[in-house]
């Protein structure tokens, strides 16, 4: 019998395949699973990758805490995803309900995720300062950064996430010395409170993420860079194709680079092969779990965000067939983003475990 442990469920019988069958195939995972996480990660991001061919990721923590209610929207006070907003999706939540992410975190862990991301998404003095935690920054990082690595006790390794700061949308490029302050200042804590990586996600602009990394190489972590599309999956919105931001990622001093965000599996994968064309280093994909359309191929441009999205939901099986996809496309580092829960995670563990028998 499957290890009762083990978090990947048996798969669900379907008519005409024998049980007995179903089963071994369940319990064999689970060993070679366990086997896995028994021992502590020691290994660097680029390690594990390497030696791995594909790591598994998280994501979409905001939105799921924010739909548990820990987490505010602000889309009763303003109009969300305008980039104008007073605090929207601000990461607060490491110290006013901390108890509320650590069980996330040991959610996304216990479905399989060999990385958990300290929720530090938005988590810039100017933006904290908009819903009214400016002065916190410091111990919102720092608990955050605490929280993720309490939970993962050596069994993961832990990320400091590092998103757009949204003063481009604001004041346009001559913003740009206030983001590279801002941006440093997160990195500097995030570097301090001990994370294994930086993972730079959700720029829409390549010149504000190229501002990221010229922060974030100074110091010795590997990089993740992962870029947002749109409005559209063609291009960034300062008008770089998918692979000239690969490139320019890669050097600036990324080691992985990729896609995070706004889309649905099956309408990022254009955007990761361009990518994967362009770049020799691993290519990482957090996609949304929000079906997005062809005149509207992002989420947060759709009418439903942010508070009907329940109706544009994906199903994990979606997540399960990108998991064997992304196996074989090559894809090294794989995750989550807006949308998603521990049951998109269990779902790519799942996929992975059958693309690899
Ligand atoms: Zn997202």
């Amino acid at each position: 019998m499957p290890d009762p442990k083990c978090p990947i469920p048996s798969p669900a019988l379907k008519d005409g395949v024998n049980e007995n069958i179903e089963k071994e195939f369940s319990a064999l995972i689970c060993v070679l699973y366990l086997r896995e996480r028994k021992n502590p990660v020691t290994e660097t991001i680029l390690d594990l990758i390497k030696r791995r061919g594909i790591v598994l990721g998280d994501g979409g923590y905001l939105i799921e805490l924010e739909r548990r209610g820990y987490v505010d929207s602000g889309s009763e006070r303003e109009k969300v995803g305008t980039g104008r907003g007073s605090g929207q999706y601000t990461p607060e939540v490491s110290i006013e309900h901390p108890e509320a992410l650590r069980e996330l975190h040991r959610e996304f862990l216990k479905a399989g995720s060999q990385v958990l991301q300290a929720l530090t998404f938005f988590g810039t003095r100017e933006k904290l300062t908009r819903s009214g935690y400016g002065e916190q920054t410091e111990i919102i990082n720092q608990a955050a950064v605490k929280i993720a690595r309490e939970v993962a006790e050596g069994r993961a390794l832990v990320a400091g996430s590092v998103s757009r700061t949204q003063l481009f949308e604001r004041q346009g490029p001559s913003a740009a010395h206030l983001v590279r302050d801002l941006l440093t200042e997160q990195i500097r804590l995030l570097q301090r409170a001990g994370v294994d990586f930086l993972l730079l996600e959700t720029f829409f602009r390549l010149d504000e993420m190229l501002i990221a990394l010229e922060c974030a190489r100074s110091g010795s972590l590997p990089l993740i860079a992962t870029m947002s599309f749109r409005p559209r999956i063609t291009e960034s919105g300062d008008g770089h194709s998918p692979a000239e931001c690969a490139r320019a990622m890669m050097d600036a001093g990324a080691q992985i680079v990729g896609a995070n965000c706004e889309q649905e599996p099956k309408r990022m994968l254009p955007i990761l092969r361009e990518m994967r064309h362009a770049v020799d280093i691993p290519i990482a994909a957090q996609p949304a779990a929000f079906r997005t359309t062809d005149e509207t191929p992002c989420f947060t441009r759709m009418p439903q965000f942010p508070d009907q999205l329940e109706t544009i939901q994906i199903s994990r099986r979606e997540f399960y067939d990108f998991a064997r996809t992304a196996k074989a496309e090559g894809i090294g580092y794989l995750g989550g983003c807006c949308g998603c829960n521990a049951a998109y995670v269990r779902a790519l563990a799942r996929g992975l475990a059958a693309a690899n028998t």
